[in-house]
């Protein structure tokens, strides 16, 4: 699993394994012609994409940004996309239990974001996945998944966090907040009206879980947003906003769903054009 170092923070990447998503979802209104000469796409269109956790371990807690899509997808979901359902298997083959993480931060509450905040136990009922952990989810997010549109309610699985806020073990953040010492959340309106990247800072450096307002690096062009973004303007003025700042400042970007380059540093090449640097060893920049 890749690993870097962000000032006194180490980061890691856990995956809950891939899964199908139709490339046309994926990319919107661009044409196959163009997203077919970035990824791969099989002959029912549909490309994969990776689902990306990003463990902070600060020294004191060991924060996880985002939780895959779990294993309790109905056998109806199932059958659209699978159920990997790998992370709890990959944290611990990277050593970490789930009685290990302090802290849950979900960027917003789609299925494949928040899955695995929580398990069925043998009784069938919902319980926490990580027991001592404190979750942390947007409350606008919270607020819309109560009462989605039609267009999106399959991507709402209450299960994955309406236990938690009625045990009081998830708060819910207007956007803004430090939710550990280096570690904050911002609102970037587009995908979702509330959906939040999670800001880590550290020694001067700085990582960004930009969550789905850029998924993948396939998706740094300002007008390449995905079909499913329910404000597609606004996506283009909040990638607008995060450009002027993670360039400028040299943010490491973590994709969510890319399935190959899960971080990377963006760049403007001469033509203006967005770039994804490799970011093998970023500790030495
Ligand atoms: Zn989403």
């Amino acid at each position: 699993m890749p690993k870097l170092t962000l000032g006194d923070f180490e980061l890691t990447v856990f995956s809950d394994g891939t899964y199908p998503l139709d490339g046309g979802a994926f990319f919107g209104v661009v044409p196959k012609v163009m997203w077919s000469r970035k990824v791969e796409a099989d002959d029912r269109n549909y490309v994969q994409a990776g689902l990306n956790s990003l463990l902070i371990r600060t020294g004191k807690q060991n924060v996880l940004v985002e939780t895959g899509m779990g294993n309790k997808l109905s056998e109806r979901m199932v059958k659209f996309y699978g159920q990997p359902a790998l992370l709890l298997e990959n944290l611990a083959a990277g050593g970490i239990s789930p009685e290990d993480i302090d802290v849950v931060i979900n960027s917003h509450l789609h299925f494949d974001h928040c899955g695995w905040n929580t398990i069925r136990d043998k009784n069938r009922n919902v319980v926490p996945t990580f027991p001592r952990a404190k979750y942390y989810a947007p409350e606008g997010e919270w607020q819309y998944a109560r009462k989605p549109s039609e267009r999106d309610a399959i991507s709402y699985i209450p299960d994955n966090y309406d236990p938690l806020v009625a045990s009081g073990k998830m708060t819910l953040l207007k956007g803004g907040e430090e939710i550990v010492p280096g570690i904050s959340v911002k609102t970037f309106p587009g995908h979702t009206a509330s959906m939040q990247a999670i800001i880590v800072q550290s020694g001067g450096k700085t990582a960004c879980y930009i969550s789905d307002l850029m998924p993948t690096t396939a998706h740094l062009d300002l007008t390449w947003g995905m079909g499913f973004d329910l404000y597609p303007l606004q996506t283009i003025e909040s990638k607008k906003e995060y450009y002027a700042k993670a360039l400028s400042e040299k943010w490491l970007t973590v994709f969510t769903h890319d399935a190959k380059t899960p971080w990377a540093y963006l760049e403007r090449d001469g033509t203006g054009k967005m770039m994804a640097m490799e970011a093998l060893h970023p500790q030495s920049r």
